[in-house]
This record gives structure tokens, sequence and C-alpha cells, in this order.
């Protein structure tokens, strides 16, 4: 992280948008003392200031970090780019050591799981050689670049795509044991999906996708209407039940999306980057909510994702590059803002740090 790039950006950014330093820190309720050692790469600003900084200043929080635009049809490739540097520094060249909750039973494992995709005239490894555990009641992110196989991994543990070879075993069920008919039943009874491709029936209201779900796993028809009213609640969409889902924000269609994933109280919940299409306000809500459901109703969250933000809500990240993992990070007793601390502390460690080498 590169603390004199950071602050000529913020000076810049707050002269486009027509502000003196004083103006700056009045809104922000500091000093303008405070702005000028921003500016001049002296200091940081503090965490808690980093929201309103960045709407202040218009921009976004990979931005701020970065200190430069990102063109959109960068911006993955620049957050991947940021994140990688933060885990590569933290974490050196040490291997990834396998840490498990020796307390919580593990709800998912996998085992020197590989899938190659082969073509006529190509074979590529998407999944090199992945292993491990996730307990129950976590919260667990994988970020990894585009084309790292993140998605094809969350496909294989979905049960959507088959491994070439190992083990993948949900619930102490080896899922490729299961016969094709015995799949879909074992996806339903064990699995909650919130994937962009699968998003909400538009036919039918919101209501009505939820119900579905549970009337598909042969829920008592007296008690569907509960359970979804009570959920509803829960996760703040009681007043939008009725709608269809094109008269909603996709922050709620998300949120219904998960409700309709956890109603059936599944082991697992699988979500491949459910914030990407999501402003920054909904983005930090469906994060709360997962965060949420694994705290309180001790459910168990496998997300794909790859902002930094997003990363802060999960008990554990997982690294991945080039189908296998090479890093683990985890939260431990912090909290959110201490566990994104962490982070931007080691990006501030990292000027004029050593490039990773893997
Ligand atoms: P990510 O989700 O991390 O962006 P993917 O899992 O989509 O990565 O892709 C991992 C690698 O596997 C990429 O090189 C991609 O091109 C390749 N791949 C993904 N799906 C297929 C497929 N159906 N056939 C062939 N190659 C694929
Ligand atoms: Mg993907």
């Amino acid at each position: 992280m590169d603390q004199k790039k950071i602050g000529s950006f913020i000076a810049a950014r707050r002269k486009e948008n027509g502000l003196t330093q004083n103006q700056l820190a009045e809104k922000l309720g500091i000093t303008d003392k405070a702005i000028s050692k921003w500016e001049t790469g002296k200091s940081m600003p503090d965490l808690s200031l980093f929201h309103s900084l960045c709407e202040l200043l218009h921009i976004t929080l990979n931005e701020l970090l970065l200190g430069e635009f990102i063109p959109d049809e960068n911006l993955k490739e620049k957050s991947n780019q940021a994140l990688f540097e933060v885990m590569a520094s933290w974490l050196g060249k040490e291997q990834w050591e396998r840490k498990t909750d020796a307390r919580a039973p593990a709800v998912l494992t996998l085992k020197n799981v590989r899938k190659i995709y082969e073509t006529e005239r190509t074979s590529t490894v998407a999944v090199k050689n992945v292993s491990f555990e996730i307990a129950k009641g976590s919260f667990v992110g994988i970020m990894g670049a585009s084309g790292s196989g993140k998605t094809t991994l969350l496909n294989l543990i979905a049960t959507i795509d088959k491994a070439t070879s190992g083990q993948i075993e949900i619930d102490g069920q080896s899922i490729f044991e299961l016969s094709e008919k015995d799949l879909a039943a074992f996806r339903r009874e064990h699995l909650g999906f919130v994937f962009q491709e699968y998003n909400l029936l538009d036919t039918l209201t919101v209501y009505e996708n939820i119900a579905l779900a549970l009337t598909i796993k042969q829920t008592p028809k007296e008690s569907v209407k509960q359970i979804v009213l009570d959920w509803a609640q829960k996760l703040e969409i009681s007043e939008i039940l009725n709608k269809f889902p094109y008269e909603i924000s996709g922050g709620q269609r998300q949120r219904c999306a998960c409700v309709r994933a956890i109603v059936t109280n599944p082991s697992l919940i699988l979500a491949d980057e459910p914030t990407g299409a999501l402003d920054s306000r909904s983005a930090k809500q469906l994060l709360a909510t997962f965060a949420m459901l694994s705290q309180n109703y001790n459910a168990t969250v496998l997300m794909v994702t790859h902002d930094v933000l997003s990363a802060s809500y999960c008990d554990k990240i997982l690294f991945m590059q080039d189908g296998e993992f090479k890093a683990v990070m985890e939260r431990g007793q912090e909290d959110k803002q201490e566990f994104f601390g962490r982070i931007l502390d080691t990006m501030a460690k990292m000027t004029g740090g050593v490039p990773y080498v893997s």
C-alpha cells in the first residue's frame, strides 16, 4: 500500500469535489491537520472514517486503498491484485496450515479434489488438489483472481458438476456415491443456493418463491406459511412478500434468495459472488445477513467473493490461485473492524515490500 499515492489521490478527489481541507474535516468531524497529514502521506485515515470518506470523495473502498481510479473492466483484476498482495505479504511463503475447529463437526470435507476440463485440443486443470474442511456454523470465504477455479470448486460442492478425482463429503455422505436421482434429493435436503443464475422465478411472488422451496422439500402444508413469515421477518422482507421479483430491488431479491436458501434448514449454504450485482449498502446488508445466520442460527455458509470488504465479514478466508489453496486467513476473536484493520495493517507494512513468489 502506497500511503503517498493514496494521499495525493485523496487530495485530488477532494479538490475535484469542490471541498477545502477545512470543509472535508468538518464533514468527517476531525481536524484539518489530520487531512493535511493524509494528503502528504504522513498518516492514513482512521478505519472508522473509510466509509464516509469514500462517500464524500465519490470513490470505492478499493480505489481508496489503491490510490487510483479503477476502470470498470479492471475492477475484479485490480481488487484481486490488492487482495493478493495483502495475503502474500501477510502469510509470506509459509505453507497453508490446516486448522479445524475441534468443537464443531465438519459439515463439508474435501480430500484431494481435482477437476480437469477436457476438450478436443486442450485439457485445463481447473481445480488441482484441494483438501479442506468446513465446521458447522462457520462463514467461510473463497477468494482468488478470475480463472483461479472458484466457481468450478463451488459447482463440485454444489453437486452441479463432478470432480475428476478425490472425495467430497457433505454431512458425512460421499456425494460421488449418489445416483443422479439421489443427488437431486440430496441437493434439496442438504444444500441452499444463493447463485446469481439461480435467481427467483419471475412468475411467482416472493412468498411463492420461498414457499416453493419448502413444498419441494415436502414440508407439511400447514407449517409452510409460518416458516416463511418467520424467516421473512428475520431477514426484513415481510413487506415485499406479495411482490414479484421484478418489482423489488436487486438487494431485496438477493435477501429473498437468502430466505429461500435458509428456510429449508440446509446443512450448507453456497453463494457465488452474491454481492456482485449489488450497491454497497445492499451488499453490506446481505453480508451481515450471512454473518448473522452463521452466528445466531449455526448456519454454515461458503461464499465465493472477490472484494476485501466482503471478506471481512467471514470467519475464515481461503485464497485460491491456479486451482489450489495458497493461503488461509482466520478471524479468531476479532470483530469485523479489527479483521479489516489487520488486512490494512498488513497492506501498510507492504510499502516497499517483497513481491510474492509462489
Ligand atoms: P473462477 O470462478 O475463479 O473465475 P472458474 O472456476 O470459472 O474460475 O474457471 C477455472 C478455470 O477452468 C479457467 O481456466 C476456466 O477457463 C476453466 N473452465 C471453467 N469452466 C470450464 C468448462 N466448462 N470447460 C472448460 N474449461 C473451463
Ligand atoms: Mg467464478
